[in-house]
């Protein structure tokens, strides 16, 4: 077999990020092809076509300005042609459009591929939680890996060091991954129980949803870390209620858990997010298109995702965090609400 053929599907904040590890790594070694595919969702940046100005200029200026991409990094608006002879497949997009992308991806991905997703929400299945890791094996039918941790784009894009988390069924594949994503600065590593670090990457936005608010009445630090203590908690207690894998106390101490918890509520854009919202009183619509230029929100979502499914067992009362995030997103209810429900916490009594 000749080297292995990467494609990144997706070209926002995140995936161009990971497009300059990738894109660089492929370069060091005959395992893997130097040219890397990007699927990049076309558009008029400037009066010119997104690709174009990733394909010549080597910059990603609407989703990830200031940072030079590698050369061999191509963008391809089209999405059977970026994935067609892919070996290894990278899942960096919105949550919100995992359908629509994988109903088009059935037909055209080689059933050799292996997948890694980086992609940090769940979805909603007739009965209960569905993993966007299982969208992507259902729909597109190959082994899926996981990779999340506390990774700001921007930062990671600097270079500056940080860790992350794979996480795989299959071992090997996880391993191969690491390969493909491991530089000096960017460390990895491998666990076995994907679906803890996969759960863990989607509800740690919603806690930061959660710091947000708080930071909007500058409650202190210690207020802020009893509300990152109390979501990670739920968290915890949310994937043992809701993973179909193994579990393993042990993850959430990996960059996945506890790590992403701490990034995301002090530099994340879901904080930030929050934050404008409980002062201005905007809609988050409207700031997340005024705020984030066309990147995406996911902690909003997913809170109202997390409340439905919640509210489908009756089990709301044993996540108040999470609930009270949804009710100030979407019910009017106050900021300060937040208080009592640290108040009352189950895990205090
Ligand atoms: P982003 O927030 O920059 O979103 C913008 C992307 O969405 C663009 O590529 C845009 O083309 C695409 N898009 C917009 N409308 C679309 C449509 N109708 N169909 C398809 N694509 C459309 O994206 P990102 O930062 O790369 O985030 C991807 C995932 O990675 C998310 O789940 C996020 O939680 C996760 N993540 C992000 C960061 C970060 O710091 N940005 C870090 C770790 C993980
Ligand atoms: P935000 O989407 O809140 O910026 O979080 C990014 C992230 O996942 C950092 O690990």
């Amino acid at each position: 077999p000749g080297p292995l053929k990467v494609s990144i599907v997706g070209s926002g904040n995140w995936a161009s990020a990971v497009s300059k590890i990738i894109g660089n790594n492929v370069k060091t070694t005959k395992k893997f092809a130097s040219p890397v595919k990007m699927w990049v969702f076309e558009e008029i940046v400037n009066g010119r076509k997104l690709t174009d100005i990733i394909n010549t200029d080597h910059e990603n200026v609407k989703y990830l300005p200031g940072y030079r991409l590698p050369e061999n990094v191509i963008a391809t608006p089209s999405l059977s042609q970026a994935v067609q002879d892919a070996d290894l497949l990278v899942f960096a997009f919105p949550h919100q459009f995992i359908r629509k992308i994988c109903d088009e991806l059935a037909e055209v991905v080689p059933r050799k591929a292996r997948g890694l997703t980086l992609i940090k929400g769940i979805d909603e299945g007739p009965e209960s939680l569905k993993l966007i890791s299982d969208i992507i094996r259902e729909k597109v039918n190959i082994d899926v890996s996981v990779l999340m941790g506390a990774n700001l784009a921007n930062e990671v894009a600097a270079e500056q060091f940080c860790e992350t988390t794979i996480g795989s069924k299959v071992l090997q594949n996880g391993l191969l991954f690491k390969e493909l994503f491991q530089t000096p600065n960017f460390r990895v590593t491998v666990v076995e129980d994907p679906d803890t670090v996969e759960l863990c990457g989607a509800l740690k936005n919603i806690v930061a949803m959660g710091s947000g608010f708080c930071d909007s009445f500058c409650c202190g630090n210690s207020t802020k870390a009893a509300v990152i203590r109390l979501g990670l908690m739920e968290m915890i207690s949310f994937v043992r209620t809701f993973s179909k894998g193994q579990v393993s106390i042990a993850t959430f101490l990996e960059s996945c858990g506890v790590a992403d918890l701490i990034s995301t509520c002090y530099g994340g854009r879901n904080r930030k997010v929050a934050e404008a919202f409980a002062r201005t009183g905007k809609s988050l619509e409207e700031l997340e298109k005024e705020m984030l230029k066309g990147q995406k929100l996911q902690g909003p979502h997913t809170s109202a995702q997390v409340y439905r499914i919640l509210k489908q067992k009756g089990l709301l009362d044993k996540f108040p965090l999470f609930t009270v995030v949804y009710q100030i997103c979407y019910e009017g209810r106050a900021v300060t609400e937040l208080i009592p429900c640290l108040q009352n916490h189950p895990e205090h009594r």
